[in-house]
């Protein structure tokens, strides 16, 4: 009897959308192609209405269990959302034990699954008593190769990252300016960055790490992570995992106006601009967004959220929705002059069907992982403009060795902006080169996920370990 139960698997998810979306995609394909059933355990801290709408709309094989609150209020009121959601997982260990240890007496759990933050749930899987532990790691192997060498860097490398005179070499990844380096790690006494050590000290206990990119993106890291190497877990890349489903949140919502209003427009000529579930930008730099813009003389569509000097910087992550109308910050005049070749939706678009319209060309995103494979999937090129966490590494990769994007320069002004984007959406040089990689990448990306495909492959490799079927 207990071989006939379908074989469950139970999943933590740090907070913020972008790592809900990618481990409630990873659980669908498990359970379409596996035939295995889902648990999403989440914080009792991310009960926004966005995620609670999201996790309902998910198929019955996938359920979900929201861990009680915990007490964080002994920690700093400045504390990053590194040290927040290290410190919560933490100490949500006890209460997961319970939940995990519940779930073997209920299901057949076979597998569990945590995220970026989420090494020291180990303990509670092993408590448990479950056969299995994965590392899910939403981002690239680059982000993957500098957090497991952190250890070893934390030891060789005297002074911070935003000093060092050379660019940070990882193997088999693009050059890194040390100012570039994922934001957590730019100041060696913050707690933030001694989290990312331990966790990379942590993210080999796991039985194996599962990375959502694909080896064709960065070849060079996927041949020195394919090879086995002692103390390191097996890394397989299965991406990229993008949300499939066409509802933004919920089935029955309505089709959202801005895609209306993307009919309209000629194909390829709209540029998409968002900076994902958490970022906004400082007023300064909104305003010069906004008459880069219309400089350019581009149709765009643009999700903006009110700027970050009007709060905490990532206060979005914990809920999507915007607390004043964002439209009141941006410059005088620009609404009424913009009117006919822009449209604006104020803290949150359905971006994955944006992404896959035909009327859009181009893409203006802060680099979050999730954004960048969508973009890729649906093959279009963008201008990189990266906010904090892991967006510069990656801005770095995609610019400087993909050659997927091309990056606005630092100084942010307004001509910059407006040449970025005229170069991606129409440029013969550069702008050309970008479009040609991009469309490549989709195929790849589209490829290795059919049946035979590379993603398709190692996910098989994973789950057949629990499944016990061997394909040919
Ligand atoms: N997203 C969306 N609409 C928005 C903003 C974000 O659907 O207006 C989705 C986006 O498609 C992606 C995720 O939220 O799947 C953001 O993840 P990413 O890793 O790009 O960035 P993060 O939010 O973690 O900074």
């Amino acid at each position: 009897a207990e071989a006939r139960r379908p074989p469950h698997v139970a999943m933590l998810v740090t907070p913020g959308m972008g790592h809900l979306i990618p481990l409630a995609e990873l659980a669908k394909r498990l359970a379409a192609r596996h035939g295995v059933e889902a648990t999403l355990i989440t914080f009792a801290s991310t009960a926004s209405a966005t995620q609670r709408a999201f996790l309902a709309s998910l198929p019955p094989a996938i359920s979900s269990l929201s861990l009680p609150p915990v007490d964080l209020s002994d920690l700093p009121p400045d504390a990053s959302i590194e040290m927040l959601m290290s410190e919560e997982c933490a100490r949500l260990v006890p209460a997961l034990t319970e939940a995990l240890s519940r779930l073997m007496e209920t299901t057949r759990l076979v597998a569990y699954f945590a995220d970026l933050f989420g090494a020291d749930s180990f303990d509670a899987a092993v408590a448990a008593g479950v056969p299995r532990r994965y590392l899910f790691f939403p981002g690239n192997l680059q982000g993957l190769t500098l957090i497991l060498h952190l250890p070893e860097l934390d030891v060789s490398m005297p002074g911070e990252f935003r000093d060092l005179a050379e660019p940070v070499r990882l193997p088999g990844c693009v050059p890194i300016p040390g100012v570039d380096i994922l934001s957590p790690l730019q100041d060696k006494s913050s707690p933030s960055y001694r989290w990312m050590v331990h966790h990379g000290a942590r993210y080999r206990e796991a039985h194996a790490i599962l990375v959502n990119s694909f080896d064709v993106l960065e070849p060079d890291a996927a041949r020195v992570l394919g090879r086995p190497e002692p103390g390191r877990p097996p890394v397989y890349s299965i991406g990229p995992i993008i949300r499939t489903d066409a509802a933004p949140v919920a089935t029955d919502a309505p089709r959202a106006a801005c895609l209306d209003w993307l009919d309209r427009q000629p194909p390829k000529s709209v540029i998409f601009v968002s900076f994902g579930s958490g970022g906004s930008l400082p007023t300064e730099q909104m305003h010069e967004l906004a008459l880069g813009l219309e400089l350019s003389g581009q149709r765009f569509l643009w999700v903006v959220r009110s700027p970050s000097d009007e709060g905490a910087v990532n206060a979005n992550y914990y809920d999507a929705e915007s607390k004043k109308d964002p439209l009141a910050y941006l410059p005088a005049g620009f609404v009424e002059r913009t009117k006919d070749a822009g449209l604006l939706v104020p803290s949150w678009a359905p971006q994955t069907e944006v992404l896959a319209h035909e009327a859009t060309g181009c893409f203006l995103v802060h680099c979050g992982w999730n954004s960048v494979l969508e973009s890729l999937a649906h093959g279009v090129p963008m201008v990189a403009w990266p906010l904090f966490a892991e967006q510069r590494q990656n801005a770095v990769m995609l610019s400087e060795g993909v050659g997927a994007a091309v990056r606005v320069p630092a100084t942010k002004r307004k001509e910059e902006i407006a040449a970025a984007v005229r170069e991606v959406m129409a440029g013969q040089a550069k702008g050309a080169e970008v479009r040609a990689k991009v469309a490549t990448l989709q195929k790849a990306a589209i490829e290795g996920l059919l049946e035979g495909g590379a993603a398709t492959a190692a996910l098989d490799e994973v789950a057949n370990k629990w499944t016990g079927a061997e394909h040919a």
